[in-house]
């Protein structure tokens, strides 16, 4: 476990802004993300400062030496999952670590993510779920299925075991790519991992079953969606933190209605550019700052 003051979950152009302005301020910064998948791709033209096109990697490239040059320590990681514990701080558990600490950035880009299951909408809130730590407790003892290929998934399916022992893994016909350690945790645990689609959904009112691509029947009274990695809308479901939509609400201040918790860049919608994440990165940073100096230094 690393104590540290911020957790800064994404290095997007918002993730690596306040990055610079948090570790400049003297706060003990952990900025955990990867290679971004967005700004890296494509070139930009309309980025203030750079009078010629500018690579989204030499930009990115560029923000991840400046925030290191302030200290911020950098993590090539994927948060899986953010808690309250008993200490009065968050833990951000990740593939390969766990932090405490005192306030959380949330900088993860846009989920574009939506299950490929036919008529999955009639049964959102009926037998399917987004988030574990909210729902779990209603399929106390029911045989539940993960949908999900990574470790985020494996994650969800580990915590669901706290409810029910009947647990397994479908990663909608896409190749599991949890890792070994993971695999280990879910043999060990009796969590199986179905590579199968699944073609259709059971039940009346609610989810009584599911029959999967190769026509199987699986009477699962519960789906939990956890696709891809963890997204900033997976993390506030799990928080109660309020979001429109696929977006993250936040006040002027990028707060967002959980105390330490601030949000920047194209989770909170808006105008999705790199100008504004930088601005907005910025902001979160300067909340943050003040956050840790009031509520966390010395108690
Ligand atoms: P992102 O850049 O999406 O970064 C978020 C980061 O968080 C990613 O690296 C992601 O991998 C990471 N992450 C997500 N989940 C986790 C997790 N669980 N754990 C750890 N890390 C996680 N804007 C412009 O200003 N000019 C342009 O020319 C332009 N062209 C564009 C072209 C395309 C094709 C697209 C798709 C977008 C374009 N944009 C452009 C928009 C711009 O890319 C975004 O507004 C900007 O990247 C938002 O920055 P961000 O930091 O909020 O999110």
């Amino acid at each position: 476990m690393k104590d540290v003051e911020t957790v800064i979950i994404g290095q997007g152009p918002a993730g690596l802004s306040a990055a610079i302005y948090t570790s400049r301020g003297g706060i003990k910064t952990a900025l955990v993300g990867c290679e971004p998948k967005v700004a890296g791709d494509y070139d930009i033209d309309n980025y203030f400062g750079f009078h010629e096109t500018v690579s989204g990697k030499e930009l990115i490239d560029r923000g991840v030496l400046q925030a290191k040059r302030f200290g911020a320590e950098l993590a090539c990681d994927r948060v899986l999952g953010i808690h309250f514990d008993d200490t009065g701080r968050y833990v951000v558990k990740t593939e390969g670590d766990e932090y405490r600490t005192c306030s959380v950035i949330m900088a993860t880009g846009v989920s574009r993510k939506k299950p490929d299951i036919p008529g999955f909408e009639k049964f959102d809130g009926k037998g399917i779920s987004w988030c574990v730590s909210c729902d779990g407790f209603f399929f106390r003892g029911k045989k539940v299925l993960v949908a999900g290929e990574g470790n985020y998934a494996a994650n969800q399916a580990i915590e669901l075991m706290d409810y029910t022992p009947d647990v397994a893994i479908c990663t909608l016909g896409k190749e599991s790519s949890i890792t070994p350690e993971y695999m280990v945790r879910l043999r060990e645990l009796d969590i199986p991992v179905i590579e199968k689609g699944i073609k259709e959904l059971k039940g009346d009112d609610v989810l009584a079953g599911v029959v999967f691509s190769d026509g199987e029947e699986y009477d699962a009274e519960g789906i939990f969606i956890a696709l891809g990695d963890a997204s900033s809308t997976d993390f506030a479901r799990s928080l109660g933190i309020i979001t429109e939509g696929n977006f993250i609400q936040v006040d002027r201040d990028m707060k967002t209605n959980a105390p330490g918790i601030f949000a920047a860049g194209d989770c909170t919608g808006g105008f999705l550019q790199i100008a504004v994440a930088v601005g907005e990165g910025a902001v979160a940073a300067r909340s943050a700052i003040a956050y840790v100096k009031e509520m966390c230094r010395g108690k």
